[in-house]
């Protein structure tokens, strides 16, 4: 099969210089790839003249539903992928992390984005900043799209969640995406990649896809354009001196090779749960995808008393682990991706051992099981032991991106942090510790080195997801040799390709600009109340004032006696004149929270479906008896969720007789569309 590229709105062929993928298992030639003859500028221009303009015309949500769209689509036609994933090397169970785990993704990117990003153009970072005393002149931080494009460039080992995992967040911030899978397992994104364009969900220009080399691509690219690349620490700092990227300060992502450690506790001996734990982790991320994965545990440090338990248990259970061809019968782990990549491996391995020694398999042979080790890249899962780690250089910083892992003992728990740290920064750390005090201190101890710190303990044992997996919302990605940088899961991972820009103006400028009202903008004020409107009916900046409602002592009392709320600042004039905030008995905050909702609440069922929630909650004055509140109730944002219903963000504010401020918030309610207003005896049904 001759892999194709997806250029300008068509497959692209190469002519020539193709290079042979074969199959890890047996070495039958799977795909050709090429590049060759791809005009790269054309590539370029299509994304940034065609793709972007197309995505930026888009809301965040809109482009977060074709995300969630391609996950259904994909979700269908998943066996297909699967069947190919095994010429990889990969088994069954790291197919689940490759292809489900990328379909999740998706997902999970797709609902971040609705939930936590408005159904506009731009995103708002933090809240309005006052820049004057009047308050006519604030600033704010928005995000707004890069008018770039994405080159996304992955890493063999994850070929299908590798992909999704950076094109979602691009295309929902509304970059165009051009990805180019690493050779070896091209042929899975090409499979995945041919469904995206056969789904026909992403504009045209949106995405495209590069089988084969990137020609003088990154030499085009500009500040507006970001890379995003997972590999090797080499090839990032090969991609990352090209002089374009330097000069135009294009940004770069890199998650980049990482000699990832795990520490027992310790407390953690043997017989404990957390001995078990730790033992199991290893073989796990030795096996999973014959430990090709980026957080596999490279490096296990351990306490010196307890160094030779956890070699015999390791060799225990790798004693059970059965290599081989994952169609076969039994087989618990695959096999390499390539008989170049196991050259490597042995290669790195022998680097090891000249500070360590081999305590468990031979690199150098396997019996595979329904295959053989000279035309399929099988190796045995292996284990070093450097009795010495703080004196050894190579353990920390040479990868063996295969089965490999090494057995360090430490003296103290300084050690262990030292030593952990030697890897000059990584993707995932993890602790096995019962020992709540040992545990904290490494924590605090590798956290500046590690993007992410798994601490595993009997606790949180059987619903911990393991070294391996970082869930959607949390930094993946880590410091130093790892990358640098952060790449994030999660709403934060869409920032990576916006810019931030800080804007200066009027209340009213800042309004219109994000979408999103603010006292001091203009007020279009109703006599209608918005409670009686249904959804699209409501305008943002859209004002209703209530009437009034006089506190009186008796209403704090009343108060008091009911909820049980008997603050001294209530309910005894000379403790609360005692405070340096009040003059005297003041009203409950809750009280005035409720008088406001009796304020503007109706009574009769109408389109407000429920109430789910308040924020940025602020009690500005003290409210006294005698004092009258009054209520500024404004449409501060809305976003579509159900076709039934929607979020309503309303800016509440409570006035005194003066007008002062007393009280600020938001409040979130839900408001039916005007098709789903319930109407009495009738249940509204739910789509
Ligand atoms: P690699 O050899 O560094 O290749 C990575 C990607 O770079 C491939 O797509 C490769 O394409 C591409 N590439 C190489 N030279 C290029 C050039 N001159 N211009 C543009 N692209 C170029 O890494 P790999 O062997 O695929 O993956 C294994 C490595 O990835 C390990 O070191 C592992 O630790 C790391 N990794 C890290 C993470 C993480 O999150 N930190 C995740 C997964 C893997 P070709 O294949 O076509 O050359």
């Amino acid at each position: 099969m001759k892999l194709r590229s997806y250029a300008c709105g068509r497959w692209f062929e190469a002519k020539g210089g193709f290079v042979d993928v074969r199959s890890a298992i047996d070495g039958h030639v799977v795909a050709q790839v090429s590049s060759e003859g791809l005009d790269f500028a054309a590539v370029l221009d299509h994304a940034r003249n065609v793709g972007g303009p197309a995505l930026r015309r888009m809301t965040f949500h809109e482009r977060a539903d074709l995300v969630k769209r391609l996950a259904l689509h994909l979700a269908e036609r998943k066996q297909k992928f699967y069947d190919l994933s095994f010429d990889t090397g990969a088994t069954q169970k790291d197919c689940f992390v490759d292809i489900d785990g990328g379909i999740m993704t998706l997902f999970s990117f797709a609902s971040k984005g609705r939930r936590e990003l408005p159904n506009s153009r731009v995103a708002i970072d933090g809240a309005l900043e006052p820049l004057s005393k009047g308050g006519r002149f604030v600033g704010r931080h928005i995000l707004t799209p890069l008018q770039g494009v994405a080159i996304q460039i992955n890493a063999y080992n994850f070929p299908c969640w590798g992909m999704l995992e950076k094109l979602a967040p691009a295309i929902i911030a509304g970059v165009p995406v051009i990805a180019k899978p690493a050779t070896p397992s091209a042929y899975v994104a090409y499979a995945v990649f041919e469904e995206i364009v056969r789904s026909g969900i992403f504009p045209e220009g949106s995405v495209q896809f590069v089988a084969g080399g990137l020609g003088d691509t990154l030499d085009r690219l500009t500040g507006q354009d970001v890379v995003s690349f997972t590999g090797s620490r080499g090839t990032s700092s090969k991609l990352q001196a090209v002089r374009a990227i330097g000069e135009n300060a294009v940004r770069f992502i890199a998650e980049q090779d990482s000699l990832n450690a795990s520490i027992l506790g310790p407390d953690a001996a043997p017989g404990t749960p957390e001995f078990d734990l730790y033992v199991k982790e290893i073989v796990r991320e030795l096996t999973a995808k014959a430990g090709q994965r980026c957080t596999c545990i490279r490096r296990a440090i351990v306490p010196r008393a307890f160094i030779d338990d956890v070699e015999r248990a390791l060799i225990e259970r790798l004693g059970k682990v059965v290599v081989g061809d994952p169609h076969a019968e039994g087989v618990t782990m695959g096999a390499l991706v390539s008989l170049a990549q196991r050259a490597d491996v042995r290669a790195r391995v022998a680097e090891l051992a000249s500070e360590a020694t081999i305590v468990y398999g031979d690199p150098m042979h396997v019996a595979a099981v329904g295959g053989s080790d000279a035309e399929g890249a099988f190796m045995s899962p292996i284990v070093l032991r450097c009795d010495r780690p703080l004196e050894a250089a190579r353990v920390h910083d040479v990868e063996a991106f295969g089965p490999v892992t090494t057995l360090m003992p430490f003296d103290s728990v300084a050690d262990a942090i030292a030593i952990a740290n030697r890897g000059e920064g990584s993707l995932v750390a993890s602790i096995f510790s019962y020992d709540g005090h040992a545990a904290d201190e490494i924590v605090l101890g590798i956290g500046s080195y590690h993007g992410r710190v798994l601490v595993v303990d009997r606790d949180c044992a059987k619903e911990q997801t393991g070294h391996g997996s970082p869930l959607a919302p949390l930094v993946h990605g880590g410091p130093g040799r790892a990358g640098g940088g952060e790449e994030m899961g999660g709403v934060r991972g869409v920032f990576h390709y916006m810019q931030r820009t800080a804007v200066q103006g009027s209340p009213q400028r800042l309004a219109t600009v994000t979408g999103q009202w603010n006292p001091g903008a203009a007020e279009q004020k109703t006599e209608h109340h918005p409670f009686e409107r249904p959804f699209e009916s409501l305008t943002v900046g859209e004002t209703f004032y209530t009437g009034t409602r006089e506190i009186t002592l008796a209403d704090i009392e009343h108060f008091a006696e009911f909820t049980g709320d008997r603050f001294y600042a209530h309910m005894d004039e000379a403790a609360a004149k005692t405070s340096p905030f009040f003059d005297g008995r003041v009203a409950h905050g809750y009280l005035l929270l409720s008088f406001a909702a009796g304020l503007f609440v109706k009574s009769e069922l109408g389109p407000v479906l429920a109430n789910y929630g308040i924020e940025g909650l602020r009690f500005v004055k003290p409210v006294y008896p005698g004092d009258t509140l009054h209520v500024r109730l404004a449409v501060k944002e809305k976003a579509p969720r159900k076709p039934e219903y929607g979020e309503v963000r309303w800016s509440v504010t409570l006035f005194n007789q003066d007008d002062d401020v007393v009280a600020q918030y938001d409040l979130l309610t839900m408001n039916a569309t005007a098709a789903h207003v319930p109407v009495l005896g009738e249940a509204v049904a739910a789509s």
